[in-house]
């Protein structure tokens, strides 16, 4: 609007009054860490997990691992990604965990009503195409149908990976996020 500028306004700004800036889910964050910190007493703790576990499973906000296993922190690894698979980068991780760091016990959890459940790759790549504007066709995503075929997939692929230790016992679990509970998917 250029004619402001040849016809200034002389009326005074109207006040403008800034409400409180909400605080973002950041803020929540480092307002909660201030008053754990001060009441921190896990410092004791060493890098290898006490129990020996190491648990690959869903990066699902609803699993509470500590809490639905009776788990303290401290005992397990705990290595999340989309679906809890044994993708190339979660077997890095449990190469390190096993190798490095003495885990015994491989502990694949998946669950009920998974985002990975709702789609199919073909259909996400096309909607992240669309939404993107880049070329997804060489994206994987893993969608799956059959949760427990899908876990058995995962501990196969762990069981059979050359770099883990063939002591190390691996077992497959599905949790129930409607009821919690958890089951055991055993391998065929
Ligand atoms: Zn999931």
């Amino acid at each position: 609007m250029k004619w402001t500028r040849a016809f200034p306004n002389t009326e005074p700004e109207p006040r403008v009054i800034h409400p409180k800036k909400a605080m973002t889910v950041f803020d929540e964050m480092l307002a909660h860490n201030e008053k754990y910190a001060q009441r921190f007493d896990l410092g004791h703790l060493q890098t290898p997990p006490v129990r020996k576990l190491v648990i690959l499973t869903c990066m699902d906000s609803r699993m509470d691992l500590e809490q639905l296993l009776g788990l303290r922190v401290g005992d397990a690894h705990m290595i999340r990604n989309a679906g809890g698979l044994a993708t190339d980068d979660a077997v890095r991780s449990l190469i390190l965990s096993t190798h490095l760091l003495g885990t015994r016990s491989i502990a694949i959890i998946q669950h009920t009503e998974c985002g990975l459940m709702s789609i199919t790759d073909e259909e996400f790549r096309w909607r992240l195409s669309t939404s993107t504007g880049k070329d997804a066709s060489h994206m994987q995503f893993h969608a799956f149908r059959d949760l427990d075929r899908n876990v058995r997939q995962q501990v196969a692929r762990v069981k059979h990976d050359p770099f883990l230790p063939k002591q190390i016992e691996v077992r497959g679990f599905v949790y129930d996020v409607k009821r919690g509970s958890l089951r055991e998917v055993k391998s065929e």
